[in-house]
């Protein structure tokens, strides 16, 4: 069986994180995104990222939220 959270090349990294696809199909329950404070609904793809090695601090981020956090090269 695959990884279901395998590393995908197309997201983007951040120093110091690490950063998973959640497709929708895996997207059982509804999160809050901490950039934007919207939901997440359940079924809706988004990324789980949390500092290296801090699992306990895995936050689920929007794709768009998250690249523009990736972008400007820090989380807040
Ligand atoms: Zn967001």
């Amino acid at each position: 069986m695959p990884d279901p959270t395998p590393v995908d090349p197309t997201l983007p990294v951040l120093a110091g994180y690490t950063v998973r696809r959640v497709p929708g199909f895996q997207a059982r329950k509804a999160y809050l995104c901490p950039a934007c404070g919207m939901d997440i609904g359940a079924g809706v793809g988004h990324v789980v990222a949390w500092p290296d090695g801090v699992a306990a601090e895995r936050r689920h981020w929007h794709l768009h939220c998250w690249r523009i956090a990736a972008r400007r090269g820090r989380i807040a």
